[in-house]
């Protein structure tokens, strides 16, 4: 790719003179400008290429550029840019028609949004008016989306700066036997006490006050703790004993990241509203949603559903999600994230463990793997401190910039790197980035005691 050093320096100084980023200290960021992006690949205007294990913000379940989803956004926006929600229009038909034939059970209507946060917001607005209750339980260790309800419900830091203690939230401990609340030394005890702990936790709130338990069915940003066998379908049982609202977040851990068409087909559980977004049409334009169960979809049949969005259901978003749909299909990419997870990924991150104190724990499935970077191994200790910053982040901080400058582009949170490439990823690219993690997690190493 040809190197234009100049025009990225211009890229480069309009973004810091004028856009505010997420999530950042303005003034603290140095944003890397980026000059194209294609399948498992992106590079920037100095002529480096990274391969991308985090997948922008793991939503590139397709990688960049897949030409025929860019070719239906072309064709959409030649034939009907947009149009107003009332209407029925075709991607908008065709889009949620898809997307109920993959969705588990009788999750067979859609209501559009523009990303994960809004769906979150409306299945939540859903539950409590399903169910005339005011109160939602959600886990700890879990991100929903940085909306007011959204990050209220969010159970890591992100939440707060903008904890209202009004939002009708209350937190409990889901299964992560690797660091277990429970005090668990198998999965199947970490299972049982988790859920006598959210039994527990019901009864103490009150089952009448509840209008639904929000879960990720694999916890993403958080750390992908992947439930031991029976805890959802443990939570199921729950919801249904105190007629509360189940509501499963995959906007991160649906549409092929975890080899099946969603998580929850994993665990062969099926909840009342499904919120989705990120993998749906692979973030080419905005789009997310709520799946919703036919006993909900029956609480506004002949009562109006008070909530809307001016671009629920966009046109453009909704052809680029059928054509994302299809290509998946035709192109067996579930099956491939499922293959290349099974049979590189996983025994190469294994592999990588068995070599390096860092690594304290590898756990994941499909394309949705963590590595859990500690300084002892014996002891456990986070390589940095929980919502660890500057000095005091270094090591995960080198980590990274020791696979950027091996042309890995990582996803890191906390004292993990979570390897979550695109699902379409090749068994030699996906060689090629386990080889860059090799070297980084020296680096790490050298952090260890
Ligand atoms: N839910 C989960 C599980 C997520 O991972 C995210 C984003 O990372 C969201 C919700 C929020 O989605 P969005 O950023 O599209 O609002």
């Amino acid at each position: 790719h040809q190197t234009d050093s100049q025009a990225g320096a211009a890229v480069k100084a309009a973004d810091r003179a004028h856009v505010f980023h997420s999530w950042s200290a303005q003034e603290l960021i140095d944003p890397l400008a980026v000059a194209g992006a294609e399948g498992s690949y992106f590079w920037d205007y100095d002529g480096n290429r990274y391969l991308d294990f985090a997948s922008g913000l793991v939503y590139t379940n397709i990688g960049y550029q897949h030409p025929k989803v860019v070719a239906a956004i072309q064709e959409q926006a030649a034939t009907l840019a947009t149009f107003a929600p009332a209407f029925a229009v075709e991607a908008r038909s065709e889009a949620a028609r898809l997307i109920a034939e993959h969705t588990p059970g009788d999750l067979d209507k859609i209501f559009f949004t523009n990303g994960g946060a809004d769906a979150i917001e409306h299945a939540l607005r859903m539950a409590r008016i399903h169910t005339g209750r005011p109160k939602v339980l959600s886990a700890y260790r879990s991100y929903h989306g940085g909306t007011q309800q959204a990050v209220n419900v969010t159970g890591d830091p992100r939440r707060w700066p903008s904890d209202t203690g009004t939002a009708g939230v209350v937190h409990f401990w889901a299964p992560y036997l690797y660091r277990s609340r429970f005090y668990a030394e198998t999965e199947q005890q970490e299972c049982e006490r988790a859920l006598e702990h959210l039994e527990t936790t019901i009864a103490f709130e009150g089952p009448g006050t509840i209008a639904a338990i929000v879960l990720e069915t694999i916890p993403g940003t958080a750390g992908i703790m992947v439930p031991p066998h029976g805890y959802l379908a443990g939570v199921r049982e729950l919801c249904d004993k105190y007629g509360i609202v189940f509501v499963l977040d995959e906007v991160m851990a649906g549409f092929g990241r975890t080899g099946e068409w969603f998580a929850a087909d994993l665990f062969e559980v099926t909840p009342d509203l499904m919120t989705f977004a990120k993998g749906v049409n692979s973030g080419y334009v905005p789009l997310g949603g709520v799946a919703i169960s036919g006993k909900i979809a029956e609480t506004f049949g002949k009562r109006p559903y008070p909530g809307g969005l001016t671009y629920s259901g966009h046109p453009l978003a909704c052809a680029a999600a059928v054509a994302t749909i299809n290509v998946m299909a035709e192109e067996g990419v579930v099956a491939n994230a499922s293959v290349v997870g099974a049979q590189v990924i996983e025994p190469g991150l294994r592999e990588l463990a068995a070599r390096h104190p860092s690594v304290g724990d590898v756990r994941g499935v499909g394309m949705f793997w963590a590595l859990e970077l500690v300084k002892n191994r014996e002891t456990r200790e986070p390589l940095v401190p929980y919502n660890a910053a500057g000095e005091a982040n270094a090591p995960m901080a080198a980590f990274a910039a020791a696979a950027k400058a091996n042309g890995l582009w990582p996803f890191v949170n906390m004292n993990r790197t979570h390897v979550v490439p695109p699902c379409t990823i090749t068994e030699a690219e996906a060689k090629e980035g386990l080889a860059a993690l090799d070297t980084a997690l020296s680096v790490a190493d050298e952090y260890t005691a």
